[in-house]
Order: structure tokens, then C-alpha cells, then sequence
């Protein structure tokens, strides 16, 4: 059949011509055969335009993803999504087997038969954005995008706002309560009146400290507060802390001293270091009842150690891991009548790592230790940094 036809003679001709032979002579159908094909060519996938294989497409996603077949099962992922799976590999297994999530397999049973979702679903301890798109070839496109650190931030400062309000709430209320009493009548009482407008000065007090330090708290959470980091003289800056709360001190009867070597020259943000040992050494004046605070210096290797020691009731070692955390207090209403904020040593935490330094504590019945770790002032060390 194929011998006779004019496509066999087509087929002969060209032979010969690719062999070296004339020109082959194709007959009207022949050339128009070979159009048609030459355009199926160029418009079919594969060919001219290459289609994008799937998983390369899913590799290039930021998130966990996964192509989901008409039956249930992976049937191409990307790393991220195969890391879900205890195997290592998601393919060939159902969302179920996978995750063990119930809700995610209904949603994926779902979008199978064509709905699109969007649901926030908890996996282990990390949280996850998931967004089903059915396709139109009866699969499901599966995204998981790990929202965990933006969910953990968002408590983190839901937690701040609450603890904030809590605090300011109180000097508001004492505030608010000794202006209702002074306008009811007891501003006509000079001696009434004078103690009253002293309650009203004394929480406005509080307030603006209250404000101050959440101000410095948020500034460095977010990463906001620039440390001008140049060689500083840790001695000099000891001594004005000490200079600071010494009438503190001796309102208590406590001594208070700054014994820093002379020539104790560290790296450092020189107002950040101020507040450092402004905090502490306040903290220590409060804290103790007898005794006294004093500020040492001691150089250990290419470092120094600042320390604030105190004669205090020390703090008990279940507590030491949680005194730095913001708000949190040993004994909330005496900290609170010291007139502190809770957020003193949570400050103290962020400033000292943004110095390169380290901060800790050791205490006992004896009283405590607060110390921080610098290094010494190098040759070129200015630096500024966010
Ligand atoms: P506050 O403004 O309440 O002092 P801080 O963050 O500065 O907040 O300190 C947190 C808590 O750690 C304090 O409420 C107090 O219970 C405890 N603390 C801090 N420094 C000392 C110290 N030198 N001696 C005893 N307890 C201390």
C-alpha cells in the first residue's frame, strides 16, 4: 500500500534528495501535510514552549506545597512539604498520613470536590496558614505557609499591651482618685489638700517613669535603638550611677561606692552602659534594707567585669532565671511601693548583648551579684548599629 501511494513516493523523493539526490519534487497534499504538522509542532506543549514541570514550579514556592491528586494522595511536593511527612517523602502518601490532621484531610476532601479554603491549622508546636485551590484538572494545589514566629510575635505583643495597661492603670487610678477628693472638698483643707496634691505628684511621677521605660523597652524590642558603640571609661560612668542614687543610699543608711580600676576602658554605648549600671545599682539601693552597694571592676581577659554588689535579702535561685523578664517581679506589691516598673532588668538584658556584652546574676542569703561582661576598647572600635 505504502509502495504505490504519493506519500511513499514523498518519503523515496526526500530520501534522496537528504542522500545528495535532486531536489525532491512533493506533491500539493505532501506540502500541505507538512504545514499543518510544522504548526501542531509549534503549538503544542513540550515542543517550541516547554512546559514548566511541576515540581520545578513547586520549588520555587516560598511555602510547603503539594499537588494533590483526584484520588487523595501527593502527588508532587516541593522540600518543605516533604519535611511534614516522618518519612521525608510526601509523595504517594494522603495529607492525612502525613499531617494527622483530621481537619486538613476534610478540607482537602473539600477542595477535591472543588471548594477553595483558607484555614489557620496548629501542627505539632508550629502554626501554619494553609490555602487549598482546587485545579482545573480535578486536583488540589495544598499551601502551607509557617506563620509560627508571626503568630508568637503578635501574642508577644498582646502580652506587652496588657501588662503595660495593667501597670499604668494603677498610678492612673490614684491619680484620678486623689483629684475626685481634692474637688470634693478636701482642696479647701490646706493640710488635706497638701497630702492629697503629694499622692497626685507622686503617681505622675511613676506614670512618666512607667512611660519612659516602656518607651526604651519597645524601642529596643523592635530593634529601634542605635548603639553608638565607642571606648568608654567604665570607671567614670560607675561613679556617675553611684553619684546618682547616692542620696538613695543614704536616705537608708546604706554606703555606696564605685571601686572601678582606673584606666577600665571598655567597648561600649556610653549612654546604654549609663542606664546599665543606673538600673542595677538602683535596683541594689532598693532592694536592701542594711548594709550597703558597691560597684566593681575586674579585668578577665579581653574583657571586664562590671559588677553591682549588694547586702540584700538576695533572691531566691527559683527565680533567678525569670527576674529579667519584663514585668515580672519576686514580690509585686513591695517592688511596686520601691516605686519599680518590673521592666528595669528586662531592659538591662537588651542593652548589655547590644554591646557584645553578657549580663547575669548570683545571689544568696548574703545578698546579690548583677554583673556584666564588656570588651576591652580595641584600636578602631566605633561602630554604630541599629
Ligand atoms: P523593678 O522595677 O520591679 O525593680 P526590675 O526588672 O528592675 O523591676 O527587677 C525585677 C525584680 O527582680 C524586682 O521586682 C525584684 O523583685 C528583683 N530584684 C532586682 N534586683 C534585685 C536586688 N538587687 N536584690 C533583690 N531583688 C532584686
Amino acid at each position: 500500500m505504502l509502495g504505490r501511494s504519493p506519500l511513499a513516493a514523498a518519503i523515496r523523493a526526500l530520501r534522496a534528495e537528504l542522500a545528495g539526490g535532486p531536489r525532491a519534487d512533493l506533491g500539493r497534499d505532501v506540502r500541505e501535510l507538512g504545514d499543518l504538522l510544522a504548526a501542531r509542532a509549534q503549538r503544542r506543549p513540550g515542543t517550541i514552549f516547554p512546559e514548566l514541570p511541576e515540581q520545578e514550579l513547586l520549588a520555587a514556592l516560598p511555602d510547603a506545597a503539594a499537588l494533590v491528586s483526584r484520588e487523595g494522595w501527593v502527588r508532587v511536593s516541593n522540600a518543605a512539604f516533604d519535611t511534614l511527612a516522618a518519612s521525608g517523602r510526601a509523595a504517594g502518601l494522603t495529607p492525612l498520613e502525613i499531617t494527622r490532621s483530621a481537619e486538613l484531610s476534610e478540607a482537602v476532601r473539600r477542595a477535591l470536590e472543588g471548594t477553595a479554603r483558607r484555614l489557620e491549622l496548629q501542627l505539632g508546636r508550629r502554626s501554619y496558614l494553609v490555602h487549598l485551590a482546587p485545579l482545573l484538572r480535578g486536583e488540589v494545589l495544598l499551601l502551607l505557609r509557617d506563620v509560627t514566629d508571626a503568630r508568637r510575635a503578635q501574642a508577644t505583643r498582646r502580652d506587652f499591651v496588657a501588662n503595660a495597661s495593667h501597670e499604668l492603670r494603677t498610678p492612673v487610678a490614684a491619680i484620678r482618685a486623689a483629684a475626685e477628693t481634692l474637688l470634693a472638698g478636701a482642696v479647701d483643707d490646706p493640710t488635706a489638700a497638701r497630702r492629697f496634691v503629694e499622692i497626685v505628684a507622686r503617681h505622675a511621677e511613676r506614670l512618666a517613669r512607667l512611660t519612659e521605660d516602656l518607651l526604651d523597652l519597645s524601642r529596643l524590642e523592635s530593634r529601634q535603638w542605635r548603639f553608638e558603640l565607642a571606648p568608654v571609661d567604665a570607671g567614670q560612668i560607675a561613679s556617675q550611677a553611684v553619684e546618682l542614687l547616692t542620696l538613695a543610699a543614704r536616705e537608708k543608711g546604706l554606703s555606696i561606692s564605685a571601686e572601678v580600676p582606673a584606666g577600665a576602658s571598655v567597648r561600649a554605648d556610653p549612654r546604654a552602659l549609663e542606664q546599665v549600671l543606673v538600673n542595677l545599682v538602683e535596683n541594689a539601693v532598693k532592694y536592701t534594707a542594711v548594709g550597703g552597694v558597691t560597684v566593681r571592676g575586674e579585668r578577665d581577659g579581653d574583657a571586664w567585669v562590671l559588677s553591682v554588689v549588694d547586702t540584700g535579702p538576695g533572691i531566691d535561685r527559683h527565680h533567678l532565671p525569670r527576674i529579667f523578664e519584663r514585668f515580672y517581679r519576686i514580690d509585686p506589691g513591695r517592688a511596686r511601693e520601691h516605686g519599680g516598673t518590673g521592666v528595669g532588668l528586662a531592659i538591662v538584658k537588651h542593652l548589655v548583648p547590644g554591646m557584645d556584652g553578657e549580663v547575669g546574676v548570683e545571689s544568696g542569703t548574703g545578698g546579690s551579684r548583677f554583673w556584666i561582661r564588656l570588651p576591652v576598647a580595641g584600636e578602631q572600635s566605633f561602630t554604630v548599629r541599629p
